[in-house]
């Protein structure tokens, strides 16, 4: 008999994209292919594609051009492009890169075995839907046979597209609008991740708390489906990703305050502290509305920790509406804030603002003292946990020093420990008290085990 063919993916973008790639792994699998860490032998490479972040045209095209190289010297290579990018490029990626095999899109990720299969004896293929197919569609498909990088925690996508028009963002036009799974679909997804050992969940949309909406308008279903997967046996940890301040409702932050699995850690992207630039970026919300809301949430739940997104140099950005973003990140006292430098997307509106762009050395400048903002703010959030024992749920040894475990608290930290590493393993919930505080993590000592990993397998199959 001969042997499996093998593969691997190369995954660009955020963590939609990466939980895509499980799912496309577990679909190879079925199809009879075997996960390979190698990529340089491996018989398929897919790079599933995002073109939100900054010079991913760049990214895939260079990818491509070393793997033109490869394709030469094993011509029975077969490469397949997916996801955001391949949606927007379509045959224009073959132009580029004709020594693509397969190019599939994002309302058809569960398509890409039989594409590449078909392609062996047809040649190139292109194949992108304008929207999901639910049999094609790997949004979709349960998580359940996905090929999960660890065994205790799991991604859950239940919602795909946005029906927001944000000025930047290309996903409206390249996830098509929202659409949302089944309640009952997810939490018997759920259910089935908790008897496999799954422990953490984090559910995942573009737009993820106005999940529901396209269901009924009756019901705050998101808040619903927080409290449901909280009463499942087994899930300890629910986080989700990412909400847009204007539809965080009562409803949710009072579902997040008394579902005790929810873990007390929101992702709440500002973008903007200037209600000019929020208007122009088409946010739907202003500062201090945005304040608002997060002092409900601060005040509802018992010690969240909150994190942020902002985009420096939006189009037409004055020095005042820079200063007012810095006033609002200082006074919000984020624990992280994620900062980005405006980028512009080839077909969002933002884009055909060329002639307000702001100059390159301005932005930098701006960049770096919002950077001191956040890493003053980040500081003093983590210096106050010095002295409290954290509960931590154990990744494995730390990636510098094979001696220190670290592992996230449920405001989703990182700790950096000691410990008695004997018979502490991945998945394992310990307690940790708190020693120092850095901007980017805490570090800590061991204090006792709550519990032991509840996971059966050992190994997980790796997605590179
Ligand atoms: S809410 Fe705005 S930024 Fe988020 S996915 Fe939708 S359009 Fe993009």
């Amino acid at each position: 008999m001969s042997e499996p063919k093998t593969f691997a993916i190369r995954t660009f973008g955020c963590q939609m994209n990466e939980h895509d790639s499980e799912r496309i792994a577990g679909m190879m699998v079925a199809d009879g292919l075997v996960a390979s860490s190698d990529e340089r032998s491996a018989d398929v490479i897919i790079l599933n594609t995002c073109c939100i972040r900054e010079n991913a045209d760049n990214k895939l095209y260079s990818a491509l051009g070393e793997l033109k190289a490869l394709k030469k010297e094993r011509p029975g290579l077969q490469i397949a492009v997916g996801g955001c990018l391949a949606q927007k490029d379509r045959e224009g990626v073959l132009d580029k890169a004709n020594w693509v095999d397969v190019v599939f899109g994002t309302h058809n990720l569960a398509a890409a075995p039989k594409l590449l299969r078909r392609s062996e004896f047809e040649g190139p293929l292109v194949e992108i839907l304008e929207s999901p197919d639910p049999t094609a569609a790997a949004d979709m498909v349960p998580a359940l046979n996905a090929v999960r990088e660890v065994p205790w925690a799991a991604w859950m996508t239940i919602q795909t597209g946005c029906n927001n028009s944000c000025a930047f963002c290309i996903v409206p036009s390249v996830r098509g609008e929202e659409i949302s799974r089944p309640l009952e679909d997810l939490l018997e997804e759920s259910r089935l991740l908790a008897e496999q050992g799954v422990c953490e969940i984090t559910v995942l949309g573009q737009n993820v708390n106005s999940y529901g909406r396209d269901i009924t308008k009756r019901r705050p279903l998101f808040a619903d489906l927080l409290r449901e997967i909280g009463k499942i046996n087994g899930i300890e940890r629910i986080r989700f990703t990412s909400p847009h301040p204007k539809d965080l409702r009562e409803e949710t932050i009072a579902a997040m305050a008394e579902t005790s699995a929810v873990c007390n850690q929101l992702h709440l992207p500002l973008q903007s502290g200037s209600n000019a630039i929020l208007t122009a970026m088409r946010r739907g919300y202003t500062a201090e509305r945005y304040m608002e809301k997060l002092a409900a949430a601060r005040a509802a739940i018992e010690d969240l920790a909150v994190t942020t997104d902002i985009i420096v140099g939006f189009p037409g950005e004055t020095e005042e509406q820079f200063e007012d973003t810095l006033r609002v990140v200082a006074a919000c006292n984020f624990d992280s804030v994620y900062t980005f430098i405006f980028s512009p997307r080839p077909g969002t509106r933002a884009a055909d603002m060329e002639s307000e762009y702001i100059s390159p050395e301005v932005v930098k400048e701006r960049f770096a003292r919002l950077k001191d903002v956040v890493d003053r703010s980040s500081l003093r959030q983590h210096e106050a946990r010095v002295g409290r024992t954290e509960e931590v749920l154990v990744e494995g040894p730390s990636r510098r020093d094979a001696s220190v475990l670290s592992g996230r608290t449920r405001q989703g930290k990182l700790v950096h420990f000691t410990g008695p590493n004997e018979g502490l393993r991945p998945g394992a919930v310990v307690n940790v008290i708190v020693t120092h505080g850095a901007p980017y993590h805490l570090l800590g000592d061991y204090v006792s085990t709550i519990r032991g990993p509840r996971h059966k397998v050992r190994i997980p199959l790796h997605v590179s």
